[in-house]
C-alpha cells in the first residue's frame, strides 16, 4: 500500500469530523486495530481544532490543510495551518500548558500519547505545522 490524501477545507469545527473521518477511512486500509483507528481519530480532532481555534482564532474565512501518506503500515498525517504561530513550541507541548483559561491544556498531551511520533514546526504570524506518525 502506498498511498496519499490531501484535503483543504474552511477552518469551521464542521470540519473537524470530516478531518476525522478522512483520516480513519485511510488508516482502515492498514492493519490497525479498532483502538489504535480511534486514538488515530481524536489525535487529528486535536490538530485541527486547535488550528481553527487557536492558529486561526475561529476565523471562518482561513483554510487548514491536511495530508495523508501512508505504507505498508505506517501513515504520516500533517495538519497545517497558516494562522498567528506560536513562538515557544517546547512551551505550548507541555501537559496543561494553554493560552485559554477556559481550556484543558491536553491536545498536544493527546497526539504525543496516541501517535508514535508527533513533530510541531511553528513560527510566530506564519502558521503551524503538526506531523504525526502512526
Ligand atoms: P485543549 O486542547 O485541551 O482544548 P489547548 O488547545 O489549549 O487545550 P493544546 O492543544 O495542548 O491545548 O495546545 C496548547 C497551546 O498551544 C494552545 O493553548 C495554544 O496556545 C497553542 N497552539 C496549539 N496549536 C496551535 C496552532 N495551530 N496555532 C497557534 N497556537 C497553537
Ligand atoms: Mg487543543
Amino acid at each position: 500500500l502506498n498511498n496519499l490524501v490531501k484535503l483543504e477545507f474552511k477552518s469551521i469545527p464542521e470540519n473537524v469530523s470530516l478531518a476525522r473521518v478522512l483520516v480513519a477511512s485511510v488508516g482502515a486500509q492498514l492493519d490497525l486495530t479498532i483502538s489504535e483507528l480511534e486514538e488515530l481519530k481524536v489525535a487529528v480532532s486535536e490538530a485541527v481544532s486547535n488550528a481553527i481555534i487557536h492558529g486561526y482564532g475561529n476565523d471562518p474565512d482561513q483554510t487548514v490543510e491536511m495530508v495523508i501518506h501512508s505504507g505498508a503500515d505506517k501513515l504520516i498525517v500533517t495538519v497545517v495551518d497558516h494562522g498567528i504561530g506560536m513562538a515557544d513550541v517546547n512551551q505550548a507541548l507541555q501537559p496543561s500548558f494553554s493560552t485559554d483559561n477556559d481550556r484543558m491544556g491536553l491536545g498536544f498531551v493527546f497526539m504525543q500519547s496516541f501517535m508514535d511520533k508527533l513533530e510541531v514546526k511553528s513560527e510566530p504570524n506564519m502558521g503551524t505545522s503538526v506531523t504525526m506518525v502512526k
